[in-house]
C-alpha cells in the first residue's frame, strides 16, 4: 500500500525499513509472508528524479573512478534501475574473516534466486590445481517492474515515496524516534529500524546519526574498511582460436550463462590453493576472444611479411593459420579491507541538511599483485596447453595511475564482526551496543570476494527477516 506522509502518522509499524532497493524490498517481502506490517521509507520517487538524485553527490579522492552521484540510483527499486544483473554466490573461503560461515546464508539461496528470476546453478570446475572455471547467472529483474504493483496492493507492506530518513533519537541503547522529511517533518516510532540505503548511504547515515546521538559509540569504525571490486582489462594475448575454444569447451560444455562478450568468453577464478599459496585475493577473470586484434597485430604481421617473410611465415604456421589476435583478459576482483579506505562526512550538505559523503579510496599493492598473478597463471596455462601467448597489461599494475573502470559495487563501511573495534554490526546485522538499529546490504560485508554483491545482499536480507521475525515472536 502506498501511504502519504500524513497517513504514516496514523499507523503503528513493527519495522521501518529505509530504502527500497533489493536489500529493503527482499526484507519486506519476507516479513509480509508472516503478516508482519512494515513501512518502507524511500527517499526517491516512483521513477528517477533529479531532486532525489542530487542527494548522492559526494567528494572522492584516490583511485576511485567516478562521481558518486552517477553510480547509484535514488528511486523505487534503488540501483537495480540500471544494474547489470550478473549474479554469483560468494565462495566459502571469502568468509575467512567473518564471524559467520557461508553455510549461514546458504539456506536463503533458493528464495534469493527466485526473487532474481535466476537458476540456482553456480558451478565450477578446476582446469588445473591453480585455476577453475566458474558459472554466473544473469538476472533481468528490475525491482520496480517486478515489485511495485505487488507492494501497491500489499496489505502488509506500506511504502512512502519521497520520504527521507533524516535523523533518529536514541534513549539508552534504543531508537525511540525516527525523523523523516517528506512534504513536512514527521516523527514516527517503531520497534525496529533497518537501514537498507545502499553501500555508501548506510555509512553516511550512521555517521550522521552518531553526530546527533552520543549513544552510538565513538569507537565503532563507521565508514571504514570500504571496498569496491576493481574492474579492468589486465592482459591481452594471441592464440589459436580453435584450440582455445576446444580446450575450454571440453571443460565447461555444460555450464550456462557465461558473460557473452566478444565471440567467446570464459570466466576463470583462482582455486583456494592458489589463493593460500600466493597469498592473493579472490578474482573473477573474463577471457574473451575477439575477431579483431587489440594491438593491430594482424597488420604488423602483414608488414613483417614484406621485410622478414621467413619469420612471419613461421609465426603464421605456429598458429596453424587460425591466428586469433584478439584475446582480452579483464577482471573484477577482490580488494583488501583497509581501515583508511573510508566514507566520511563532507562539509557540504544535501537539501535536507545531511552532510554529503566523502570517499577516500586507494588501491593496495596486494590488490594489484593479485590481478597480476592471475594473468601469470593464465599465461602458464596457455603455454602448457599450447594455446597461445598472454601478455600483462603493464600499466595497470602501477598503483599511482590505477583507475578502475567500474566503481559499481559498494562494500564495507558498516562491517560485521564480534570485535567492536573493527566492526559496526554484529552477526545479526544489529549495530553494536544498540537494541533495535539494524543495517542491511553490502556495507555489512567483511570482504567482497569477487562475486557481484546483489545475490548475497538478498540472502542476508532474508536471513535478517528470519531474525526479526524471531525477535517479534519473542516480544
Ligand atoms: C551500473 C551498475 C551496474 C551494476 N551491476 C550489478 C550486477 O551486474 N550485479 C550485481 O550483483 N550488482 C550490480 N550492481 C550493484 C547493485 O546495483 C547493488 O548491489 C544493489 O542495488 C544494492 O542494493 P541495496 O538495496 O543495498 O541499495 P540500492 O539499490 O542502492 O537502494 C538503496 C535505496 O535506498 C534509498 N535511500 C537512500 N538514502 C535514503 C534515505 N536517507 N532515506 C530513505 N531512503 C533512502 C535510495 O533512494 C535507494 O532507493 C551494479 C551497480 C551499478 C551502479
Amino acid at each position: 500500500m502506498i501511504l502519504k506522509d500524513n497517513e504514516i502518522l496514523k499507523k503503528n509499524f513493527q519495522i521501518v525499513i529505509c530504502g527500497s532497493g533489493p536489500a529493503g524490498i527482499s526484507l519486506a517481502l519476507e516479513l509480509e509472508k508472516k503478516k508482519i506490517e512494515c513501512l518502507i521509507v524511500e527517499a526517491g520517487d516512483e521513477f528517477y528524479s533529479e531532486k532525489a538524485q542530487s542527494r548522492y553527490v559526494g567528494e572522492v579522492s584516490g583511485n576511485f573512478p567516478e562521481d558518486l552521484s552517477v553510480l547509484r540510483l535514488s528511486q523505487f527499486g534503488g540501483t537495480t534501475g540500471h544494474w547489470g544483473g550478473t549474479c554469483r554466490t560468494l565462495d566459502n573461503y571469502d568468509f575467512q574473516n567473518w564471524p559467520i560461515k557461508k553455510t549461514e546464508i546458504d539456506p536463503f539461496l533458493d528464495q534469493s534466486c527466485k526473487i532474481l528470476n535466476i537458476t540456482k546453478s553456480f558451478r565450477e570446475k578446476n582446469i588445473n590445481k591453480n585455476l577453475k572455471i566458474i558459472e554466473f547467472q544473469e538476472s533481468e529483474v528490475r525491482f520496480y517492474e517486478k515489485y511495485f504493483e505487488h507492494i501497491k496492493r500489499s496489505k502488509f507492506i506500506n511504502l512512502c515515496l519521497n520520504c527521507i530518513i533524516f535523523n533518529i533519537k536514541m534513549s539508552g541503547d534504543t531508537v525511540t524516534e525516527i525523523f523523516l522529511k517528506s512534504t513536512k517533518d514527521i516523527s514516527i516510532k517503531a520497534k525496529f529500524l533497518v537501514l537498507a540505503c545502499g553501500g555508501i548511504e548506510n555509512s553516511r547515515l550512521l555517521l550522521w546519526f552518531r553526530e546527533n546521538n552520543k549513544e552510538i559509540s565513538k569507537n565503532l569504525p563507521i565508514g571504514n574498511y570500504w571496498m569496491e571490486h576493481p574492474f579492468k582489462k589486465i592482459g591481452t594475448g594471441v592464440g589459436n582460436f580453435n584450440l582455445i575454444r576446444k580446450n575450454f569447451k571440453n571443460n565447461f560444455e555444460k555450464f550456462e550463462n557465461f558473460r557473452n562478450w566478444g565471440n567467446f568468453t570464459v570466466s576463470i577464478s583462482p582455486t583456494k590453493k592458489l589463493i593460500d599459496e600466493k597469498n592473493i585475493l579472490n578474482s573473477g577473470v573474463f577471457l574473451t576472444l575477439h575477431d579483431r586484434d587489440n594491438d593491430n597485430l594482424k597488420n604488423n604481421i602483414k608488414d613483417l611479411l614484406c621485410f622478414a617473410p621467413n619469420l612471419s611465415n613461421k609465426i603464421i604456421k605456429l598458429f596453424n593459420k587460425n591466428l586469433l589476435c584478439g584475446i582480452t583478459i579483464s577482471s573484477s576482483w577482490e580488494q583488501d579491507a583497509i581501515f583508511s579506505n573510508k566514507i566520511s562526512l563532507s562539509s557540504s550538505k544535501d537539501f535536507v541538511g545531511i552532510p554529503h559523503s566523502k570517499l577516500k579510496y586507494e588501491i593496495s599493492k596486494n590488490t594489484l599483485r593479485s590481478a597480476e598473478e592471475m594473468v601469470n597463471q593464465i599465461g602458464i596455462y596457455f603455454i602448457n596447453n599450447d594455446l597461445g601467448r598472454i601478455a600483462k597489461d603493464q600499466l595497470i599494475y602501477n598503483k599511482e595511475s590505477f583507475v578502475s573502470e567500474a566503481g559499481y559495487h559498494h562494500i564495507g563501511g558498516t562491517r560485521m564482526g564480534d570485535n567492536k573495534n573493527i566492526s559496526v554490526v554484529d552477526k545479526n546485522l544489529k549495530v553494536h551496543e544498540t537494541n533495535n538499529l539494524y543495517v542491511c546490504g553490502s556495507s555489512t560485508f567483511v570482504s567482497g570476494g569477487h562475486a557481484n554483491p546483489t545475490l548475497s545482499i538478498i540472502q542476508f536480507s532474508l536471513r535478517l527477516a528470519k531474525h526479526l521475525i524471531e525477535r517479534i515472536n519473542y516480544l
